[in-house]
């Protein structure tokens, strides 16, 4: 960062060497983080050191630095049409759910094209590959251990190959009741927003949960959402997890938690 950014007599200084120069949206994303750098970064006492607010200890890190962006793209506000809506679920869902349809994850190969130094460009969880969107929601073996138990869990295969694009817009929609799709989309929708939330556990605090434990909280989240919601009978928790109750699923036999 120190190569990027001085501050010299007073003033900031930012010194960008970019392959391509920004425009669209990755100007505003750029004018954001520069605000953010001047709010959150200051010298420290007479020395060349850097002194950041964002940790306690006011030492700078990227991570530190990257958990802020991902803060503020997540959670800046929402102008009522940056999201997709199902109504099973919270809305923090849905905008999850928008941004990550626009490329709006910072996942580390958007984040190393908008001029962020990262270490590494690879998967923080398989380390084998760069991780994009594709990747890390669905590519990664990580991922598709997730997605193998919640596709068996409704007695569907998981596609091999799938764009991010047909993921939370209707894939696996056939043969549904319309009330059946809107809780397969929910499923769908909260195991995207799970299999992120564990890669920034992972990324941010050095830790993560088994596939077998992200599954059972998917299951957990969506009953829980659904019958908050939902003005439909309460689904019996049993059925649910055996995906055999009455509205419309298909049966699921040998239910694997993974
Ligand atoms: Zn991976």
């Amino acid at each position: 960062m120190s190569e990027r950014v001085q501050f010299l007599n007073g003033l900031w200084s930012f010194t960008w060497s970019w392959l391509r120069n920004p425009y669209g949206r990755a100007v505003n994303d750029l004018n954001n983080l520069v605000s953010l750098i001047k709010d959150n970064a200051k010298l420290g006492n007479g020395s060349s050191s850097w002194i950041c607010n964002l940790e306690s200890n006011g030492s700078y890190t990227s991570r530190s630095v990257a958990a802020k962006i991902d803060e503020s793209l997540l959670s800046s506000s929402s102008s009522g049409q940056e999201t997709m809506r199902n109504k099973l679920l919270p809305h923090k869902i849905g905008i999850f759910i928008w941004r990550s349809t626009k490329k709006r994850l910072p996942v580390r190969f958007e984040l190393d094209k908008r001029g962020i130094d990262l270490d590494s460009l690879l998967c923080p969880m398989c380390g084998d590959d760069v991780e994009t969107f594709d990747h890390i929601i669905y590519n990664c073996n990580h991922a598709k251990e997730i997605w193998d138990g919640v596709y068996r869990w409704w007695g569907k295969n998981r596609p091999p190959d799938i764009s991010y694009d047909n993921l939370f817009k209707g894939s696996g929609f056939e043969g549904l009741t319309s009330k059946s799709k809107d809780i397969w989309q929910a499923v769908e929708w909260v195991t995207g927003y799970l299999i992120w939330k564990n890669r920034n556990q992972k990324v941010f605090h050095n830790n993560s949960w088994a596939s077998s434990k992200i599954i059972n909280e998917i299951q957990v989240k969506v009953y829980g959402w659904i019958n908050n919601r939902s003005h439909a009978k309460v689904l019996d928790w049993q059925q649910w997890l055996l995906n055999q109750s009455n509205m419309g699923f298909p049966r699921v036999n040998n239910l694997d938690p993974g």
